[in-house]
């Protein structure tokens, strides 16, 4: 190939510290015209004067200004790749997978030279120069080779994200880079932001005691008009379709770029779009309504048709696409299939049911539901089609995370001549991808978050607004190519108050528990001195140290007297109970649950439960704070509840049985349609009944990933817990929540009656001083159990003091306690009568102890350990 004339010169030798050498690179005449138009080009010899002369460096540059893929190609053609790789890391796959075939393209290297390797998948091999992978697996690397021996340069890109993996990593290599320049072996750091929001790695002296520099690229961006809406519409989904179609039929041409927060909005919106605007050589347009179709089934393989002549076959084939693409349905439901919950247990008093309820039906329904929520599609196109008879093609693509990486290209391949482009995106186009000529922005102004539950430390997927950096970052996509506008689905008035300027780095949002967990498993120590480049709260940190010691996921600490100072320093090491823990993606407390269910084959409950019990607010409240303080209806549904959790270890299993029950219900209510019925009949939140769905899939599908030899969901009978059953339950609740139990105030003590009147429901928390009461919500209120499990305490205020409530209340043994929770409890005889005896399964000798629980010392009845 010809020398091109624009190639760079390498920089002259002078300035550099390690490298010496060029690296030719032969690139496409038209890849290095695309070069060229990038605003990081111009910058190509100040970038890399900085990077040879600097450990660690930090640049910032406008989405598209050609960080991603420029970078690597510098350092290459520098000879940072001829001994050690270059290692980029992305917090989406998207972005991994993209980034290294537009790279390997642009350069002319085979995929096994310039590659990608995310958790499942991967093209690495022994001849990879340029490794582009998601942050979480260059975390698991330093598992194992904690210098990264591997690499020359390490590159974080999208720092800005402020995903925990590269929160954490940016921390893990800020102690790395200094090692290996010790070690004669210097690697380089580059840290990449699309904002200029970088003063946390940069004025964070924990993190650098020299602020790295800073380099800005500076890229041509075009002024782009913000429309706001006058009204923020709850359906913003339809609202995006009506403005598309305004922007199509009224506007000049430009690319229409549209923003909404998940794969099946994406997919929704797309199918509509295509039907209302057909791309007119037809054969073609087919193929693409097929592929539309596809998509919206999770990537099960089905039978796309090429290019077909004939209309009626086309027809044909169509049809036969679709029904290629139920049947592959099919084959994925049945995979994810949740068990069944036996009809008899979950009736309910009061309610009617014909008991014969099988797969085949449960999945037909499935079907008719998605034909329905088509024609309610057509409805809409009807209504909204006020549009012209001579409309331009739009050709619609869709664009998230979980689309196969050969569609996402398509993004990238030119636009079928006459048409428009318009792309349906989740956020992985705000800064992961940059995608050309678009010139108008939709932006809905929402996104899908997990939110953590502070008290419970649950999550939950919820649609929230995004942040006012994100929505300019989605208007600035509009600005590319020309002076662009972006429609808001959303009032000013609704940026200005309900939208937080940045969104918050996810390392703090997120419970600690569960990142101290998986950074211990990693190797790391010591978290509490962890160079974060926003740490989370250290109380919160060391909290969660004792957290986990006590639920058993980190070596108990030895005692002061029994070990030298410097033992005592050691922090605690991860069991294996940790490691298993650890692999759930829950809160450590549920993961345990699951990991304890694993061994008495209760997984199936267990998965519901943490899924409800993960959802907030499944049930209506019933009882407030006062008992007369209730909601209408609230003591039918009470006493509905009561019914449920009636007797035996049902009843003392408490309020978790009617969470059980009640999504046990409700399941099968909705494979008869009944679900909003029987929502209003039992005081259950529709909404939140779904949810817990979706996570019951979620949770059964990584547990089937994650544990080998576990395998849910195939056999679709689920027993119902029996009596039994319930009472391991109740076990495994107590196991999650150790630091949890509460014992009933004795009465029997107080002698004055109004005193003894106050104190009725009332609790000691094993470490709370004031007294907490059982709510009025619990179907255990009348029995009052001496001693219990809480899922959640909260205090609400009474007039001018507060009163502290707990709920979620199960039943336990104190005798469990010394099993289940022996850290917590003070061992003060071992007793020779009754005498030990030698268990034969577990080897283990077992005794009497006389023991106490808790700070306040509760006594124990004669336990077995
Ligand atoms: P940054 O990382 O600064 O946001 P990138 O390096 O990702 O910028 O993108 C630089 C340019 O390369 C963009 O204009 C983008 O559209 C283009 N580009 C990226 N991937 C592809 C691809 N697969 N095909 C064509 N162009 C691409
Ligand atoms: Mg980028």
């Amino acid at each position: 190939p010809t020398k091109e004339k624009s190639k760079p010169e390498p920089a002259p030798p002078a300035c550099i510290v390690h490298q010496t050498v060029y690296v030719p690179v032969h690139r496409s005449t038209e890849v290095q015209e695309a070069r060229l138009r990038l605003p990081i080009l111009a910058e190509e010899q100040q970038v890399m004067e900085t990077i040879n002369e600097n450990p660690i460096v930090i640049v910032a540059g406008e989405t598209g200004s050609g960080k991603t893929t420029q970078l690597p190609q510098f350092l290459y053609e520098a000879g940072y790749a001829q001994h050690k790789m270059i290692g980029v890391t992305e917090p989406r796959r998207v972005a991994a997978i993209a980034m290294s075939k537009r790279v390997a393209h642009e350069m002319n290297l085979p995929e096994s030279e310039v590659s990608y390797l995310i958790r499942f998948e991967g093209n690495v091999t022994p001849a990879t120069r340029i490794k582009f992978m998601t942050d979480g697996v260059l975390l698991k690397e330093i598992e194992t080779d904690f210098l990264l021996s591997k690499y020359s340069v390490i590159i974080l890109d999208e720092a800005h994200e402020r995903s925990v993996y590269t929160d954490i990593l940016v921390g893990l290599l800020s102690r790395i880079v200094p090692l290996r320049h010790k070690r004669g072996q210097p690697l380089k750091l580059i840290i990449m932001s699309a904002t200029l929001r970088v003063t946390d790695f940069t004025e964070n002296t924990r993190l650098f005691k020299i602020p790295p520099p800073l380099l800005k690229v500076e890229a041509r961006q075009f002024p782009v008009t913000i429309h706001f809406q006058k009204r923020t519409p709850d359906d913003y989904v339809a609202e995006a379709y009506r403005k598309t179609l305004k922007i199509h039929n009224q506007l000049p041409e430009g690319g229409i770029l549209i923003f909404v927060t998940g794969q099946q909005e994406v997919n929704q919106l797309v199918r509509k779009l295509r039907r209302t605007f057909p791309y007119q050589p037809v054969a073609k347009q087919v193929t693409e309504n097929a592929e539309a179709l596809e998509e919206t089934k999770d990537g099960a393989d089905a039978e796309i048709t090429e290019t077909v002549e004939d209309p009626k076959e086309l027809e044909f084939d169509m049809k036969r696409t679709i029904r290629n693409i139920r049947k592959s349905k099919k084959k994925f439901l049945a995979q994810i299939a949740l068990p069944k919950i036996n009809l008899d247990d979950y009736k309910l008093p009061g309610d009617d049911t014909e008991a014969d309820m099988h797969e085949q039906q449960d999945l037909e329904e499935l079907e008719e539901g998605l034909e329905d929520e088509d024609e309610n599609e057509e409805e809409l196109e009807l209504d909204s089609g006020e549009s012209s008879g001579q409309r331009q093609p739009l050709w619609v693509l869709p664009l998230y995370s979980l689309l196969s990486s050969d569609k996402q290209n398509r993004i990238f391949q030119p636009v079928p001549e006459g048409c428009r482009l318009c792309v349906v995106s989740t956020n992985v186009a705000e800064t992961s991808l940059t995608i050309p000529h678009i010139k108008y922005v939709v932006d809905c102004g929402r996104q899908k978050t997990r939110l953590y539950d502070k008290l419970t430390g649950v999550s939950a997927f919820v649609v929230t607004y995004t942040s006012k950096a994100s929505a300019d970052q989605r208007a600035g996509r509009a600005g590319r190519i020309s002076a662009g506008h972006c429609y808001r689905l959303y009032s000013s008035a609704v940026y200005n108050d309900c939208f937080e300027d940045f969104a918050q780095p996810d390392i703090q949002r997120k419970p600690v528990e569960d990142l101290m967990l998986q950074m211990r498993c990693m190797g790391i120590d010591r978290v509490v001195h962890f160079p974060f480049p926003s740490p989370p709260d250290q109380v919160q940190l060391q909290a969660a140290e004792r957290r986990l010691t006590v639920l058993g996921a980190l070596e108990a600490q030895a005692t002061p007297s029994s070990s030298s100072e410097k033992t005592l320093d050691l922090p605690p090491a991860v069991t294996r109970l940790g490691q298993v823990i650890s692999r759930f993606p829950v809160a450590p407390r549920f993961g345990k649950m699951l990991a304890l269910s694993h061994q008495q084959n209760l997984l199936p409950y267990t998965v519901c439960l943490v899924a409800a019990l993960s959802v907030q607010e499944v049930l209506i409240e019933t009882g407030v704070q006062r008992d007369e303080d209730v909601a209408p209806g609230a003591n039918r549904y009470y006493r509905k509840r009561q019914s449920w959790a009636a007797s035996g270890n049902y009843q003392l299993l408490g309020d978790p049985m009617v969470l059980l029950r009640a999504v046990g219900a409700a399941e099968y209510a909705g494979s008869q349609g009944r679900l909003p019925e029987f929502c209003a009949a039992n005081g259950l939140r529709q909404k939140a009944v779904s949810e817990v769905r979706k996570l019951r899939v979620q949770l059964t599908n990584e547990i089937n990933l994650n544990v080998s030899d576990v395998e849910l969901g195939v056999d679709p009978e689920l027993k119902p817990p029996t009596d039994g059953q319930a009472r391991f339950l109740r076990q495994i609740l107590l196991a999650g929540m150790g630091d949890r139990v509460a014992r009933k105030v004795p009465l029997a003590d107080i002698a004055d009656k109004e005193e003894r009147r106050r104190l009725k429901y009332a609790y000691h928390c094993a470490d709370m001083e004031e007294p907490a009461f059982l709510h009025a919500s619990s179907v255990l209120r009348q029995k009052s159990p001496d001693w219990v499990v809480y899922q959640e305490a909260y205090e609400l205020q009474n007039g001018d003091s507060t009163k502290m409530f707990i709920r979620g209340i199960t039943a336990i043994e104190p005798e469990w306690l010394l099993l289940y929770v022996p850290l917590l409890c003070n061992i003060r005889e071992v007793r020779e009568d009754p005498a030990p005896r030698f268990d034969d399964t577990s080897g283990k000798i077992y005794c009497h102890v006389d023991a106490t629980f808790g700070k306040s010392g509760w006594e124990l009845p004669l336990g077995e350990v």
